[in-house]
């Protein structure tokens, strides 16, 4: 398939945006500022209902995932193409996407359309892309989030009735949406007795199944996006694996990475920004201080920045370059703007920041959810290592336990 003209291509989906998408985007009225959705289980059910919705007309419409290869079940185009739809869908009243959703399309299902069978290919990619399944990331544990690779959740050959599977028992945290979610991408250790990232291996694992129990974790903003995840003896078929035994580090890499450059990306608006400051300082009406000026300017120029390296990490993802360092630097400044935008929104409300049911409130939630962004898919503290390493090709950290077997490490 050819690539389109991007122009008639644009018009095209402004049309279809149009037809599909009665309203147009608000102006005016209370601007949703939260980086991260504080809502009733009942609110989120209604809330998915909805963008789900949407995100079945936009796979049927052949708008689903973009960027992904055609035989992967995507559309095969530059991501240039999706920065121009994220562009277009501003314009309209989109239902507001949450994390369960973006974790479906955009990790577990092209992650599952890298890695899995033809068997799995056929069974989950075009229903996660469509979200008719969701799926939640199940990686992170109590002892593994920046050393993910040191995780111990441990899945052992089934030895039961018909042998062909694998038993897990461990835990996980932080599984963001896995009270919604159908089925969850497990890393677990299947061979404890090879160095720490060899003996892991990916699976995917219904929801649903015996043995796993879901416990949501209440946030500081109050909402209960994540949730703790327990497997006691859970059985998976190994039809339900996603790559090699022992491959799993491979899955979970592509998994990050394309978080990563979804996280630095400016598909998706998260939290308030530079536009929303700037009317929240006119509406102060201290647009006109000297300083605030100033804060302001500097505040545009690195939304400029950030934007920017969105666009350069998008055009060399068009020249068919993985997105490899160049999406830490996207996600590391995009958690940076993003935490000093509500800095400068504090700034000017003052006390009302703290004490508001109106505006000031709004800003509360952007406030409570920023922190967490600098942690999601990979801390800052994280993004520089690679940086160091990678780009700027400063020494490695140092890593006793590389040769080590993971049985051998000492773990907290
Ligand atoms: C909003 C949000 C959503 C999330 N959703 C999911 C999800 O759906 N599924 C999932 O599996 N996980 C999820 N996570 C978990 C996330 O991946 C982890 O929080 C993250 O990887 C950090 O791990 P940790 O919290 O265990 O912190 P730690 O790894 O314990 O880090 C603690 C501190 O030490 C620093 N640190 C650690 N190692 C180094 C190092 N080598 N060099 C320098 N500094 C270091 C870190 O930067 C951090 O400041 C989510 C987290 C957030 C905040």
């Amino acid at each position: 398939m050819s690539t389109p003209e991007l122009a008639t291509w644009r018009t095209e989906v402004r049309r279809w945006l149009a037809a599909t998408v009665a309203a147009p985007a608000a102006t005016g009225g209370p601007r949703d500022l939260a980086v991260f959705r504080n809502l009733s289980d009942a609110d989120e059910r209604t809330l998915l209902d909805n963008v789900r919705a949407y995100r079945r007309a936009r796979y049927d419409a052949g708008y689903g995932a973009l960027t992904l290869p055609v035989e992967q079940g995507g559309a095969g185009l530059p991501a240039l193409f999706a920065a121009a739809f994220a562009d277009e869908e501003r314009a309209f009243a989109v239902p507001p996407s949450t994390e369960l959703i973006s974790v479906t399309t955009g990790l577990v299902g092209p992650a599952l359309a890298m890695f899995g069978t033809p068997a799995l290919r056929e069974r989950f990619v075009g229903p996660l892309l469509r979200t008719d399944l969701l799926a939640c990331q199940l990686f992170s544990e109590p002892g593994a989030g920046s050393d993910l690779a040191a995780l111990s959740c441990r899945a052992v050959r089934d030895t039961g009735d018909t042998g062909d599977g694998w038993v897990a028992d461990g835990q996980k945290v932080w599984s963001s949406g896995a009270r919604f979610a159908d089925y969850g991408l497990l890393l677990a250790r299947t061979d404890p007795d090879v160095p720490k990232h060899a003996g892991i291996t990916a699976f995917l694992v219904p929801m649903g199944a015996a043995g796993i129990e879901i416990r949501p974790i209440r946030q500081m903003s109050g909402g209960t996006s994540f949730n703790e995840v327990f497997l006691t003896g859970v059985r998976i078929p190994d039809s339900l694996r996603v790559g090699a035994v022992g491959n799993g580090w491979r899955v979970a890499n592509a998994t990050l990475s394309f978080e990563r450059t979804a996280s630095g990306s400016v598909t998706r608006r998260k939290g308030g920004t530079f536009d929303d400051v700037l009317e929240l300082a006119r509406s102060l009406g201290r647009a006109g201080d000297p300083v605030v000026r100033q804060q302001l300017a500097d505040l545009h120029i690195r939304t400029v920045l950030r934007a920017a390296t969105a666009g350069r990490v998008a055009r060399a993802a068009a020249a068919g370059m993985p997105p490899g360092p160049a999406a830490s630097v996207g996600k590391l400044v995009a958690s940076d703007v993003l935490t000093r935008t509500g800095e400068l929104a504090v700034d000017l409300l003052g006390g009302r920041a703290a004490a508001d049911t109106g505006e000031g409130f709004a800003w509360t939630e952007h406030l409570l959810g920023a922190p967490g962004y600098r942690l999601a898919g990979g801390t800052d503290q994280i993004q520089r290592n690679i940086i160091g390493e990678r780009v700027l090709g400063l020494p490695a950290e140092p890593r006793a336990d590389k040769d080590v077997p993971w049985s051998g490490l000492s773990r907290s």
